[in-house]
């Protein structure tokens, strides 16, 4: 028997961590029950999957809570104001994560985790961290908020060594009892800040990833907010704060010398000696803020033990996924780059500072953001900027305050099909060896299903160009 069996455990959300976590509790002797307000027929079959294998599925009501649950399992999206949770605290019933599942799961000899968080960046440092791991010959996983959910890595009958967990805000709010080997903040800039309800509960959130942690801190020099939240963190005696940076690196940080990766913590006599761990032209694409990533990545490998030639192979190994910084193709000797991933300013800020001039497309639902940083910053690499999407007008009201020279196109389109005329106008404004940059610093959803699908009519119209002759 074990600590689950009998228990009446209320599962939020019929989604892929839910079913996961649902089929793993049940299979534990907990008596599960998912809800969801959803009733589509996908949702509609799900529930009879998971009933055939006694698992009790509510649909169309996400708000009551089930009479004599004593545990809610809340999937990532939820947030904290959903009546479910309210329901919840009254009844004195606790609501934990798929993350707190998963940890309270580990076997006595479970793998470490090595875990990673941040505005922007998380899933290509995850990324990384597991590719330098592989080539270290370690067995492992990227998870967290991407791949396998973790609670089938967890109970995976082969066991893993050593975990690279990416870790969202919202997850990290919901895990109040993970304790990493350790972990990684790279950034903090506003965002998602309607679901923390503040930027101060939104650190808060991100720096629990540091609460307890054993051998590394890892935080990002040029981000001072990041130290800030080492320094306030309750970590086991002996942990260190290692800090990441583009520049030469001091003691106990890792940096870049002369295109040269350098490890200034993990080596015997940090005040004089130096690691060199890989190069610049090691990482796809070597853009300033993904060098950060891989900095970021190697100090928590660093961290686990790893030697710097696998952190050199792990790097050379890693390609990003799509849609993030993804050349698509030369036309006409301008390059057309999709970074539909950029959903926010500080994203696609990282992107702006990458070329030197650029046709920027951008626009889409700005979550509340604000511009006119943005624009300050990228003014001088702008050849022109050409806007869709639903809140483009936020953006050409910063573009007239602060960069009045620069052309701009306002496409009064949010139809799909805006993309290609889009494209069509960026290649009327860019002249030879300029870079046609599709970072949009907006969510995609007025127009597209998600930023993959924006991220592909990108890159079709691009084709279509380049097909054309253009
Ligand atoms: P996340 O998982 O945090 O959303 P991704 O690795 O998927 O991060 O990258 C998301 C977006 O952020 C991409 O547009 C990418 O170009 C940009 N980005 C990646 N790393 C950084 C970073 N360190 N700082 C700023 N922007 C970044």
């Amino acid at each position: 028997m074990t600590a689950w069996h009998g228990r009446n455990i209320t599962v939020a959300g019929l989604g892929v961590s839910g079913i996961s976590a649902a089929r793993a509790l049940a299979g534990l002797g907990a008596s599960v029950t998912v809800v969801d307000g959803g009733d589509s027929d996908t949702h509609r079959q799900r529930a009879t999957g998971l009933r055939a294998e006694g698992i009790s599925v509510r649909l169309s009501d996400a708000a009551t809570l089930p009479d004599g649950t004593d545990l809610v399992v809340t999937s990532p999206g939820w947030k904290p104001e959903s009546p479910l949770f309210a329901a919840a605290a009254e009844a004195g019933v606790d609501v934990v994560g798929d993350v707190e599942i998963a940890w309270q799961l580990r076997g006595p000899d479970a793998a470490p985790w090595l875990a990673i968080t941040g505005t922007n960046g998380k899933t290509t440092t995850t990324q990384m961290l597991a590719s330098i791991l592989t080539a270290a010959g370690k067995r492992t996983a990227a998870v967290g908020n991407i791949g396998t959910p973790i609670i089938d890595v967890v109970l995976a009958e082969e066991p893993y060594d050593v975990l690279a967990v990416e870790l969202s805000s919202y997850q990290l709010h919901w895990a109040p009892s993970l304790r990493a080997h350790s972990a990684a903040v790279l950034n903090l800039a506003p965002d998602h800040l309607d679901w923390h309800g503040s930027m101060a509960a939104y650190a808060a959130d991100k720096g629990r990833i540091y609460e307890g942690n054993s051998v590394a801190c890892v935080y990002n020099v040029a981000d001072r907010a990041t130290e800030d939240l080492v320094r306030e963190a309750d970590v086991e005696e002996g942990c260190r704060a290692i800090g990441f940076t583009l520049g030469p690196p001091g003691p106990s940080q890792l940096g870049v010398v002369d295109g040269i990766l350098v490890d200034r913590a993990f080596v015997t006599n940090r005040q004089k000696n130096a690691q060199e761990l890989a190069e610049v032209s090691d990482i796809t694409p070597a853009a300033p803020h993904n060098i950060a990533n891989a900095l970021a990545a190697a100090a928590l490998a660093r961290a686990y033990g790893v030697e710097p030639k696998a952190v050199r192979e792990g790097l050379r190994a890693f390609r990003p996924d799509a849609h993030r910084i993804e050349h698509v193709a030369d036309v006409a000797d301008v390059a057309y780059i999709d970074d539909s991933k950029a959903t926010n300013t500080h994203a696609a800020q990282a992107s702006l500072a990458a070329y030197e001039s650029i046709v920027w497309i951008a626009g889409g639902l700005a979550k509340g953001a604000t511009f006119d940083d943005l624009v300050i910053g990228a003014a001088k690499h702008l050849r022109g900027v050409v806007l869709i999407g639903a809140e483009r007008a936020l953006i050409a009201e910063a573009l007239a305050r602060h960069a009045p020279q620069v052309p701009v196109v306002d496409l009064d389109r949010t139809d799909t099909g805006a993309m290609l005329a889009a494209v069509h106008e960026a290649a009327g404004l860019a002249k030879p060896g300029d870079t046609v940059l599709m970072a949009p610093a907006c969510a995609s959803m007025d127009m597209f299903a998600n930023y993959n699908k924006r991220g592909e009519a990108f890159a079709d119209a691009v084709r279509e160009l380049a097909a054309a002759g253009r």
